[in-house]
């Protein structure tokens, strides 16, 4: 195992079986994961973005292994996550932890904040009971809340707060992994900042490594190292933040970044607007899964799947799934809004 890899996901795919008929038998399968293979290193922010409905949220919690995978190898730390039973993998769980979109409905609206982090210290067993109060405090404190709010419940707190509270939580456990699915998108763009940096700056104190998920590459840009674009339940373009801001290689990594908003009014943004919807990952179309919204897409699009894969003009670690990286126009398809 490399020295710094903390989480490496081989051939993961997530399927949701379908059932019909009078004896439920499954008729088909929701592809929601297909195939995805990536690795996270110790102290990295990696990113996975895409529209929803692309298998992110999906992945996240095929890692955390709250849905059980269908295939594919999950080794954290080096060890196989999915050959854990369930009481290892609960004990595994200490590491990994989770920071869900609604802080509200992630927190237990009957207990307090004190009560809440109590519980998750206790679940895992991981501070003894005598050192309970000043961990929580310390928390607290680093997460930006003060001590008299440890007695008040969820309802009494904004939206940024809640979503405070949700992160002491998860680091009272001093987890080596957070996974952050939307953590930030139910918040005011104000309050997200606030928070994208709390994550940022606890990250450097406490040698956290994240896996965030979104649908808005803007909100993920300045917290990652690398950014991992899905569709359709695939990787279709993975590499460094500088790599997928300043080089993006896949059409589909074109149209979300041509999405994110321009804070100059004076100038008008230049978008490629993708048409129709995402398909249905029950069928998802041949060849390349993008070909239906591709404003580039030829016959050869729609009968071979293009792989991952590095070409010129590209770092080592940036690669693309398309058959004509380099050679398509962007500036024929830019609509100005
Ligand atoms: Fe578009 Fe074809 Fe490239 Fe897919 S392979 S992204 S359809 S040009």
């Amino acid at each position: 195992m490399n020295q710094t890899q903390l989480l490496k996901i081989n051939g993961l795919k997530q399927y949701f079986p379908i059932r019909g008929g009078f004896f439920g038998r499954k008729v088909n399968d929701v592809k929601a994961v297909d195939d995805i293979s990536f690795e996270i290193n110790k102290g990295e922010a990696v990113s996975i973005v895409g529209e929803s409905g692309c298998g992110k949220s999906t992945t996240g919690r095929a890692i955390l292994r709250l849905d059980e995978p269908t295939e594919g190898t999950i080794e954290f730390n080096g060890v196989d996550l999915l050959s854990l039973k369930r009481k290892d993998m609960k004990k595994a769980r200490k590491d990994l932890q989770i920071i869900f979109q609604d802080p509200y409905a992630s927190l237990n609206p009957r207990l307090t904040v004190r009560q809440i982090i109590y519980e998750s210290m206790d679940i895992q067993k991981h501070v003894k009971r005598q050192d309970r109060e000043a961990r929580m405090f310390e928390l607290l404190e680093l997460v930006g809340l003060q001590r008299h709010q440890a007695d008040l419940f969820p309802h009494e707190f904004s939206g940024g707060q809640r979503q405070r509270v949700g992160i002491a939580r998860a680091l009272s456990v001093d987890p080596k992994l957070i996974v952050c699915d939307e953590a930030v998108s139910a918040l005011d763009v104000s309050i997200q900042a606030q928070v994208l940096n709390l994550l940022k700056k606890l990250q450097k104190e406490m040698e956290l490594t994240y896996l965030f998920i979104s649908h808005d590459l803007g909100v993920v840009r300045h917290i990652s190292d690398r950014i991992i674009v899905m569709y359709l339940g695939k990787i279709v373009e993975i590499g460094d933040n500088e790599s997928i801001f300043e080089n993006p290689k896949h059409p589909y990594t074109k149209a979300l970044l041509s999405a994110i908003p321009v804070p100059n009014p004076k100038k008008k943004s230049e978008r490629i607007l993708l048409e129709g919807d995402v398909p249905s990952p029950i069928d998802p179309p041949q060849g390349c899964r993008f070909h239906t919204r591709c404003p580039f897409a030829t016959d050869l699009c729609k009968e071979e799947t293009p792989q991952l894969r590095t070409t010129d003009g590209m770092t080592e670690n940036h690669q693309a799934a398309c058959h004509y990286i380099n050679e398509i126009d962007f500036e024929k398809v830019k609509a100005r809004v």
